[in-house]
């Protein structure tokens, strides 16, 4: 049995006999609002697994560097080992969620610029708190040259994403991605996930929404998120 590194809401993380990999596995388990709504859904893990090796096979195959080599089993990934940076990067393309309150501005308007990115910090005990570079550099987190290399990095992710998803109708309204720097060579990677746990989305006739049901309904999870894979069946 290979040692369980770390265990967190939606996955875990074992050990291989190269230090430089790590295998994931995906859980069933749905948590949302920071762990107070907790339900598990069977087949949850393996819908993600598939959905977010999905999009990193289509990132890698656009060149943006990620931590992701291949897709194992149904619900596990061999990753490249990283040491994550502790910020959660936010890339929104139209307003909603936490923007939407943070400025008073209606969810769905559609901004007039091409997307923005923010950064939290990731810390539990803080709540996660927006931050800024400065912050960032203050805190020693990163640089001024990691961040506008996370910054540069984000951009290209969300071009290559809001491409594909607007080729099955969907539109990418914002999703939150993390960093790390690689154990092999300290290279700033996109590792942990891309999923309907981490992004929103809206079908662009319907409205309809296909994400993280997780914070509002749980009861549709499954159904949503198997709707989601079948819509990306072709790419
Ligand atoms: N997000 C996430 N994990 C978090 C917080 C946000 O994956 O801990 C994603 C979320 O799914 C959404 C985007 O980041 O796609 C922006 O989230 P927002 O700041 O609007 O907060 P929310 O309204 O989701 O709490």
């Amino acid at each position: 049995m290979s040692q369980l590194l770390y265990e967190g809401k939606a996955k875990k993380v074992f050990a291989t006999d190269d230090p430089n990999i790590l295998r994931v596995e995906y859980k069933d388990d749905a948590t949302a609002f920071n762990g107070a709504k907790k339900a598990v859904f069977p087949g949850k893990g393996k819908l993600n697994n598939a959905i977010c090796s999905k999009l990193f096979d289509v990132l890698k195959a656009k060149g943006i560097p990620t931590h992701f080599v291949e897709r194992l089993s149904e619900t596990e990934q061999r990753v490249k080992a990283v040491e994550i940076i502790p910020i959660e990067v936010v890339v929104r393309n139209v307003v909603a969620g936490s923007l939407s309150k943070r400025l008073g501005i209606e969810e769905g308007t559609p901004m007039d610029r091409s997307s923005i990115i923010e950064f939290y910090y990731k810390n539990d005990e803080l709540g996660d708190p927006l931050i800024n570079d400065d912050h960032a550099k203050m805190i020693h987190i990163a640089t001024d040259a990691e961040m506008a290399d996370i910054r540069k990095q984000a951009q290209a992710i969300n071009s290559v994403l809001t491409t594909l998803f607007d080729g099955v109708g969907i539109t990418l309204v914002d999703f939150k991605l993390e960093f790390g720097k690689l154990k092999s060579n300290g290279d700033i990677v996109l590792a942990d996930e891309i999923s309907p746990d981490t992004c929103r989305l809206w079908d662009k006739e319907t409205h309809e929404k296909l994400d993280m049901c997780v914070r509002r309904n749980i009861a549709d999870l499954p159904e949503t998120y198997e709707k989601l894979l079948s819509r990306l069946g072709d790419i």
